[in-house]
Protein backbone atom coordinates (compact mmCIF):
# COMPACT_ATOMS: atom_id res chain seq x y z
CA UNK A 1 0.00 0.00 0.00
CA UNK A 2 1.17 3.61 -0.52
CA UNK A 3 0.96 5.81 1.98
CA UNK A 4 1.46 9.45 1.54
CA UNK A 5 -1.02 11.61 1.74
CA UNK A 6 -2.83 12.26 -1.50
CA UNK A 7 -2.67 16.28 -2.98
CA UNK A 8 -5.88 17.87 -2.36
CA UNK A 9 -5.47 21.76 -3.91
CA UNK A 10 -8.24 24.65 -2.16
CA UNK A 11 -9.69 25.84 -5.18
CA UNK A 12 -10.66 29.17 -4.31
CA UNK A 13 -8.69 32.66 -4.34
CA UNK A 14 -10.16 33.74 -1.42
CA UNK A 15 -7.48 33.89 1.49
CA UNK A 16 -9.83 33.84 4.13
CA UNK A 17 -11.84 30.78 2.97
CA UNK A 18 -8.40 28.72 2.70
CA UNK A 19 -7.32 29.73 6.05
CA UNK A 20 -11.02 28.63 7.00
CA UNK A 21 -10.74 25.26 5.15
CA UNK A 22 -7.66 24.44 6.42
CA UNK A 23 -8.45 24.85 10.01
CA UNK A 24 -11.63 23.42 9.58
CA UNK A 25 -10.20 20.06 8.35
CA UNK A 26 -7.30 20.25 10.60
CA UNK A 27 -9.85 19.72 13.30
CA UNK A 28 -11.37 16.71 11.53
CA UNK A 29 -8.16 15.00 11.45
CA UNK A 30 -8.29 14.70 7.26
CA UNK A 31 -5.73 12.02 5.69
CA UNK A 32 -5.13 14.90 2.60
CA UNK A 33 -2.19 17.89 2.13
CA UNK A 34 -4.29 20.90 1.56
CA UNK A 35 -2.69 23.09 -0.81
CA UNK A 36 -3.53 26.30 -1.90
CA UNK A 37 -3.74 27.31 -5.43
CA UNK A 38 -1.07 29.32 -5.67
CA UNK A 39 1.04 26.51 -4.03
CA UNK A 40 0.17 24.05 -6.16
CA UNK A 41 2.69 24.89 -8.74
CA UNK A 42 2.67 25.49 -11.90
CA UNK A 43 -0.09 28.86 -11.43
CA UNK A 44 -1.67 30.92 -12.18
CA UNK A 45 -3.99 29.64 -13.16
CA UNK A 46 -6.75 31.17 -15.33
CA UNK A 47 -10.25 31.40 -13.56
CA UNK A 48 -13.06 29.80 -14.51
CA UNK A 49 -16.20 31.89 -15.23
CA UNK A 50 -18.65 31.23 -12.48
CA UNK A 51 -21.82 31.45 -14.95
CA UNK A 52 -24.21 28.48 -13.13
CA UNK A 53 -27.06 29.89 -11.62
CA UNK A 54 -27.03 27.15 -8.60
CA UNK A 55 -24.28 27.65 -5.98
CA UNK A 56 -23.85 23.20 -6.95
CA UNK A 57 -23.17 24.26 -10.64
CA UNK A 58 -20.33 27.10 -9.47
CA UNK A 59 -18.72 24.89 -7.17
CA UNK A 60 -18.46 22.52 -9.63
CA UNK A 61 -17.39 24.63 -12.79
CA UNK A 62 -14.53 25.85 -10.26
CA UNK A 63 -13.06 22.09 -9.09
CA UNK A 64 -13.77 20.58 -12.30
CA UNK A 65 -11.54 23.42 -14.07
CA UNK A 66 -9.13 23.72 -11.36
CA UNK A 67 -8.44 19.72 -10.79
CA UNK A 68 -7.74 19.95 -15.01
CA UNK A 69 -5.31 22.87 -14.26
CA UNK A 70 -3.46 21.65 -11.32
CA UNK A 71 -4.05 17.60 -12.00
CA UNK A 72 -4.91 17.45 -8.66
CA UNK A 73 -7.39 16.57 -6.49
CA UNK A 74 -9.87 19.75 -5.90
CA UNK A 75 -12.10 20.64 -3.52
CA UNK A 76 -13.92 24.17 -4.57
CA UNK A 77 -17.06 25.96 -2.35
CA UNK A 78 -19.33 27.98 -3.46
CA UNK A 79 -21.52 29.83 -1.19
CA UNK A 80 -23.46 32.44 -0.20
CA UNK A 81 -25.97 34.53 1.71
CA UNK A 82 -29.48 33.86 1.51
CA UNK A 83 -32.13 36.76 2.91
CA UNK A 84 -35.82 35.15 3.64
CA UNK A 85 -37.00 39.03 2.87
CA UNK A 86 -35.14 39.32 -0.61
CA UNK A 87 -36.57 36.02 -1.85
CA UNK A 88 -33.21 34.19 -1.43
CA UNK A 89 -30.53 37.35 -2.46
CA UNK A 90 -28.58 38.21 -2.84
CA UNK A 91 -27.62 34.05 -3.39
CA UNK A 92 -25.12 33.07 -5.86
CA UNK A 93 -23.94 36.78 -6.50
CA UNK A 94 -23.63 37.34 -3.11
CA UNK A 95 -19.89 38.30 -3.45
CA UNK A 96 -20.53 41.05 -6.60
CA UNK A 97 -24.33 41.96 -5.19
CA UNK A 98 -23.62 45.98 -4.87
CA UNK A 99 -23.14 45.36 -8.78
CA UNK A 100 -25.69 42.88 -9.91
CA UNK A 101 -22.93 40.14 -9.61
CA UNK A 102 -21.16 42.37 -12.10
CA UNK A 103 -17.35 42.04 -12.03
CA UNK A 104 -15.68 45.61 -11.74
CA UNK A 105 -12.40 46.93 -10.66
CA UNK A 106 -13.45 46.88 -6.70
CA UNK A 107 -11.27 44.94 -4.56
CA UNK A 108 -12.73 42.24 -1.47
CA UNK A 109 -13.22 44.97 0.88
CA UNK A 110 -14.76 47.81 -0.92
CA UNK A 111 -16.99 45.38 -2.41
CA UNK A 112 -17.99 43.56 1.13
CA UNK A 113 -18.51 46.95 2.25
CA UNK A 114 -20.58 48.27 -0.91
CA UNK A 115 -22.69 44.82 -0.38
CA UNK A 116 -23.53 45.48 2.79
CA UNK A 117 -24.76 48.18 2.78
CA UNK A 118 -27.16 47.84 -0.01
CA UNK A 119 -28.51 44.79 1.87
CA UNK A 120 -29.52 47.35 4.64
CA UNK A 121 -31.03 49.46 2.19
CA UNK A 122 -33.02 46.84 0.90
CA UNK A 123 -34.16 45.64 4.16
CA UNK A 124 -34.93 48.84 5.72
CA UNK A 125 -37.73 48.93 7.49
CA UNK A 126 -38.09 45.03 8.09
CA UNK A 127 -38.95 43.92 11.46
CA UNK A 128 -36.38 41.90 13.10
CA UNK A 129 -38.12 39.09 13.22
CA UNK A 130 -38.26 39.29 9.34
CA UNK A 131 -35.15 39.21 8.92
CA UNK A 132 -33.82 35.61 8.81
CA UNK A 133 -31.54 34.44 6.71
CA UNK A 134 -29.01 31.88 6.28
CA UNK A 135 -25.32 30.99 4.82
CA UNK A 136 -25.13 28.01 2.33
CA UNK A 137 -22.12 26.49 1.40
CA UNK A 138 -22.10 23.96 -1.22
CA UNK A 139 -18.76 21.96 -1.48
CA UNK A 140 -17.49 19.95 -4.55
CA UNK A 141 -14.32 17.66 -5.00
CA UNK A 142 -13.61 16.79 -8.31
CA UNK A 143 -10.43 15.29 -10.29
CA UNK A 144 -9.42 15.36 -13.74
CA UNK A 145 -11.72 13.02 -14.28
CA UNK A 146 -14.42 14.88 -13.20
CA UNK A 147 -17.08 15.16 -9.98
CA UNK A 148 -16.56 12.72 -6.56
CA UNK A 149 -18.65 14.15 -4.38
CA UNK A 150 -20.45 17.12 -3.35
CA UNK A 151 -21.90 18.41 -0.04
CA UNK A 152 -23.91 20.60 1.78
CA UNK A 153 -24.43 22.88 4.65
CA UNK A 154 -25.70 25.97 6.09
CA UNK A 155 -25.67 28.71 9.07
CA UNK A 156 -28.39 29.99 9.73
CA UNK A 157 -29.42 33.57 11.23
CA UNK A 158 -30.71 36.88 10.84
CA UNK A 159 -29.48 40.02 9.69
CA UNK A 160 -29.41 42.61 12.22
CA UNK A 161 -31.19 46.26 12.00
CA UNK A 162 -29.09 49.38 11.69
CA UNK A 163 -27.56 50.29 15.13
CA UNK A 164 -27.22 46.57 16.27
CA UNK A 165 -25.07 46.09 13.31
CA UNK A 166 -22.29 46.26 11.63
CA UNK A 167 -20.32 44.93 14.38
CA UNK A 168 -17.30 42.74 14.92
CA UNK A 169 -13.92 42.33 13.22
CA UNK A 170 -13.26 38.66 12.28
CA UNK A 171 -14.44 36.67 9.17
CA UNK A 172 -15.64 38.48 5.92
CA UNK A 173 -18.47 39.46 3.39
CA UNK A 174 -21.42 39.42 5.44
CA UNK A 175 -20.34 38.11 9.36
CA UNK A 176 -20.40 42.15 10.30
CA UNK A 177 -24.47 41.82 9.90
CA UNK A 178 -25.42 38.31 10.52
CA UNK A 179 -26.70 37.66 14.10
CA UNK A 180 -25.66 34.18 14.45
CA UNK A 181 -29.28 31.97 15.62
CA UNK A 182 -29.94 30.47 17.94
CA UNK A 183 -29.02 33.27 20.20
CA UNK A 184 -28.75 36.59 17.75
CA UNK A 185 -26.48 38.34 20.22
CA UNK A 186 -22.91 38.05 18.31
CA UNK A 187 -22.12 38.33 14.77
CA UNK A 188 -20.22 36.20 12.86
CA UNK A 189 -17.44 38.88 12.66
CA UNK A 190 -17.60 38.59 16.46
CA UNK A 191 -17.25 34.96 16.72
CA UNK A 192 -13.55 33.85 17.04
CA UNK A 193 -11.67 31.58 14.34
CA UNK A 194 -12.57 28.73 15.75
CA UNK A 195 -16.11 29.17 16.90
CA UNK A 196 -16.54 30.17 13.68
CA UNK A 197 -15.17 27.01 12.35
CA UNK A 198 -17.31 24.66 14.40
CA UNK A 199 -20.41 26.74 13.41
CA UNK A 200 -20.38 27.59 9.93
CA UNK A 201 -21.63 26.41 6.79
CA UNK A 202 -18.50 25.38 5.45
CA UNK A 203 -17.17 23.92 8.05
CA UNK A 204 -20.48 21.28 7.83
CA UNK A 205 -20.04 20.68 4.43
CA UNK A 206 -15.76 20.12 4.98
CA UNK A 207 -17.04 17.49 7.85
CA UNK A 208 -19.31 15.83 5.26
CA UNK A 209 -16.58 15.93 2.86
CA UNK A 210 -13.61 14.11 5.33
CA UNK A 211 -14.82 10.43 4.49
CA UNK A 212 -15.01 11.15 0.72
CA UNK A 213 -11.56 12.73 0.94
CA UNK A 214 -10.31 9.56 3.54
CA UNK A 215 -12.02 7.05 1.16
CA UNK A 216 -9.75 8.06 -1.66
CA UNK A 217 -6.87 7.35 0.65
CA UNK A 218 -7.87 4.06 1.20
CA UNK A 219 -8.04 3.36 -2.28
CA UNK A 220 -4.45 4.84 -3.05
P1 LIG B 1 -17.84 32.87 -3.69
O1 LIG B 1 -16.45 33.23 -3.24
O2 LIG B 1 -18.09 33.06 -5.12
O3 LIG B 1 -18.26 31.51 -3.18
O4 LIG B 1 -18.80 33.94 -2.99
C1 LIG B 1 -19.07 33.84 -1.66
C2 LIG B 1 -19.60 35.17 -1.16
O5 LIG B 1 -20.64 34.89 -0.23
C3 LIG B 1 -18.53 35.94 -0.39
O6 LIG B 1 -17.87 36.88 -1.18
C4 LIG B 1 -19.36 36.60 0.70
O7 LIG B 1 -19.93 37.77 0.20
C5 LIG B 1 -20.46 35.58 0.96
N1 LIG B 1 -20.05 34.63 2.01
C6 LIG B 1 -19.80 33.30 1.87
N2 LIG B 1 -19.42 32.74 3.03
C7 LIG B 1 -19.42 33.73 3.93
C8 LIG B 1 -19.10 33.78 5.33
O8 LIG B 1 -18.69 32.81 5.96
N3 LIG B 1 -19.24 34.97 5.90
C9 LIG B 1 -19.64 36.10 5.23
N4 LIG B 1 -19.92 36.11 3.95
C10 LIG B 1 -19.83 34.93 3.28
Amino acid sequence: AMHTLPTVVIATGNPHKVEEIRAIFSAVGTPSRLLGLNEAGGGPFPEPEESGRTFAANATIKAIAYARATGHLCLADDSGLEIDALDGRPGVISSHYCTDGRETGMNREERDHTNNQRVLRELAGVPAERRAARFVCIMVLAGPQGLIAETRGTFEGRIGVPGEVPRGRNGFGYDPLFLVAPQFTATGAELSPAEKNRLSHRAQACRLMAPHLAAIHTDL
